[in-house]
């Protein structure tokens, strides 16, 4: 699948939109992503861990782990797509954490999957839950990289699209500075 196949997927489910927004940050976009909405229809959540696993193959993973809640979806598809386990780190007293009987150990070469990667930050912090456990973190992928520098991650990332999604304060937006008006993504009407 290429990056146009996966584009029009998300612009499909409403899932990328491409206007004037206000984020629950207050910062102003020109887009606005939201991949639980393309993820919520099987056959797309199917087509894009199919892409993922076909990406990363190579890797010879043998588990998947993903942080919850965003990356769940697609880790399982991916795990999936590949015939392997997949697993989910999630919160317990603000650290991240291997729950639920789910185990790693030194056999295991996890692939660290997620939805949309932006600073890298949970990436890494999914990857060092992997690494706790004694496992070996052989790479991360993810459908959307937000991120100006692949290289950041200091893994192998391997990403079916790379997007900007750029933010400004209100006062320095430029399409403010036209007059267009904003829009609250995710309100009706
Ligand atoms: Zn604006």
């Amino acid at each position: 699948m290429d990056q146009d196949a996966v584009l029009d997927l998300f612009r499909k489910s409403g899932a990328l939109l491409e206007g004037h927004f206000r984020l629950s940050s207050g910062l102003h976009s020109n887009r606005y992503l939201q991949s639980a909405l393309v993820l919520q229809y099987p056959e797309f959540a199917g087509a894009l861990g199919h892409a993922v696993g076909e990406r990363t193959r190579h890797l010879q993973a043998t588990a998947v782990l993903s942080p919850a809640l965003g990356g769940i979806v697609i880790g399982q598809e991916v795990g999936r797509a590949l015939g392997i386990r997949a697993l989910f780190a999630e919160r317990q007293d603000g650290t991240l954490t291997l729950r639920r009987g789910f185990t790693l150990g030194p056999t295991d070469r996890v692939l660290i999957v997620e939805d949309v990667i932006t600073t890298g930050g949970s990436t890494k912090e999914t990857a060092a839950v992997a690494e706790a456990a004694g496992a070996r973190v052989i790479g991360a992928s993810s459908i959307i990289d937000r991120g100006p520098d692949p290289g950041r991650l200091g893994l192998p990332l391997q990403s079916l699209v790379r997007l900007e999604v750029p933010t400004w304060d209100p006062e320095s937006c430029p399409m403010c500075a036209k007059g267009e008006p904003v829009t609250k993504p995710g309100s009706r009407g």
